[in-house]
């Protein structure tokens, strides 16, 4: 498990002022997705909200899970299935836009590869390199399409995998269900990506610290700079704290480049971005660790609705630099 960000606890409860009618802050924290969630909210009555969320984290997993066999996805994978729901429509067609949008650097179709590199349900295969030509045969968002409600695919070998959509997508749900309560103010978070609400009650924005890189992957997570943010998605891909080495110390990222089958391999070691939803967050961020630093920092700069946070490898002293977008705002601790 893996998280980027961290969120203020201490400092958001010092938003709570003394009124007894102010809305009540309500925090709500679980399992889901094989990793934790956090869910802030300030209601009115400090109503509990976590049963309907669990329900709507069970019909979303109904959909779109990629580890439940019998989900509509695993079926659709299997060529069992080709009617969609709204879940998997919504999904699939947003990833088909960042797919065409990103030429390609973000595409749901690349699972047969993750697979073969050992990042899926098997074992790495150890003729992984050898093999990647054969499977770009049926790899390409272009080989898969929505036809009046059903999936259609130019090869029964292509599989969908929303892993790097889905988590987004389910914090925006979160935030809508929440919204349909009365509820406006609210930050949801999944395993690292967020969804954000309107303002808190007091006017003071959502505080997220994002996270410098650790030497190694089990020491403590440290922050430098932070963010304010509302009613957008923020997630943070990355893979310093995910990825293997083999006999001959090479790094294997989890993040696949569709263009070659080979996973990714530049100096960036991670991105955060900002975007309207979680959703697009989300999937950018993927295809940003595919693009790398500089291709990705044009992408974001010729894009209003984006902004990005990258840091990346060096070979300066701290091993790392860090690279805001234009219009980013970042704070430090002397702004608090
Ligand atoms: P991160 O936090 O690094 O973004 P995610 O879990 O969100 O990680 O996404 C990683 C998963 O996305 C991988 O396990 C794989 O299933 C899938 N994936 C890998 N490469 C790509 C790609 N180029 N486009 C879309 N999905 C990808
Ligand atoms: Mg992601």
């Amino acid at each position: 498990m893996k998280r980027l960000i961290f969120l203020f606890f201490a400092l958001l409860m010092a938003g709570c002022g003394p009124l007894d009618r102010d809305p009540e802050m309500v925090t709500i924290r679980g399992l889901v997705f094989g990793t934790y969630y956090t869910i802030i909210y300030y209601d009115d009555d400090g109503r509990n909200y976590q049963e309907p969320i669990d329900s709507l984290f069970r019909e979303f997993n109904q959909s779109l899970s990629f580890y439940d066999k019998n989900s509509l996805l695993s079926r659709i994978n299997r060529n069992e299935e080709t009617a969609v729901d709204e879940y998997f429509e919504v999904v699939f067609k947003r990833s088909q836009e960042v797919a065409r949008e990103t030429d390609g650097a973000f595409d749901a179709t690349v699972f047969p590869l993750v697979d073969t590199w050992g990042f899926g349900f098997s074992d790495r295969s150890a003729l992984a390199a050898e093999k990647v030509d054969s499977i770009l045969n049926f790899v390409g968002h272009e080989k898969v399409w929505l036809d009046d409600g059903h999936i259609r695919k130019a090869d029964e070998r292509v599989q969908l995998d929303f892993n790097a959509i889905a988590k987004g997508y389910a914090a925006d749900l979160v935030g809508e269900l929440l919204e349909s309560k009365g509820v406006t103010s609210y930050l949801v978070e999944l395993g690292g990506d967020l969804a954000a609400g309107a303002e808190k009650p007091d006017g003071s924005l959502w505080r997220i610290g994002l996270e410098i890189p650790a030497k190694a992957a089990d020491a403590p997570q440290e922050w430098e700079y932070y963010v304010e943010i509302s009613n957008q998605g923020l997630a943070t891909s990355g893979d310093y704290r995910r990825y293997y080495e083999d006999e001959d110390g090479l790094r294997y990222s989890h993040t696949i480049d569709p263009s070659t089958g080979f996973p990714v391999d530049h100096h960036l070691m991670s991105v955060s971005v900002f975007a309207p939803d979680g959703m697009s967050a989300d999937a950018y961020a993927t295809a940003f660790m595919v693009m790398g630093l500089d291709q990705a920092k044009d992408f974001v700069e010729n894009r209003e609705d984006l902004e990005a946070y990258f840091v990346y490898a060096t070979e300066e002293t701290e091993g790392f630099g860090y690279h805001a977008s234009s219009g980013l705002k970042l704070m430090t601790r002397d702004d608090l």
